[in-house]
């Protein structure tokens, strides 16, 4: 059997704080319109989706380091992201 391994980078805070405060685009995930298909988790460049639940297919967005590129948005094949403009 072989077993696939991705390597997965995850973000941490630097020297300027964290990222999430450059966003003026926040994407929001339909849950209801997910697939769980992992594209958005794949594609994002921050490393700022995580994969949640007991079967990690659920995905969460780390507003904490999203830098809200909308990359997640754009290469979602069932439109299940939609960014909207922060308060
Ligand atoms: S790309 Fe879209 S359908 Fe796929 S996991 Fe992300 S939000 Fe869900
Ligand atoms: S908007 Fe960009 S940084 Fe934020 S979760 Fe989507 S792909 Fe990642």
């Amino acid at each position: 059997m072989v077993k696939l391994i991705i390597p997965v980078s995850k973000p941490e805070e630097g020297a300027a704080g964290l990222t999430g405060i450059w966003r003026s685009f926040k994407p929001i995930i339909d849950q209801e319109k997910c697939k769980h298909c992992l594209m958005c988790w794949l594609y994002c460049p921050e490393g700022a989706i995580e994969r949640i639940g007991e079967d990690k297919l659920t995905v969460k967005i780390n507003y904490d380091y999203c830098k809200g590129c909308g990359i997640c948005a754009d290469i979602c094949p069932f439109k299940a992201i939609t960014m909207v403009r922060e308060e």
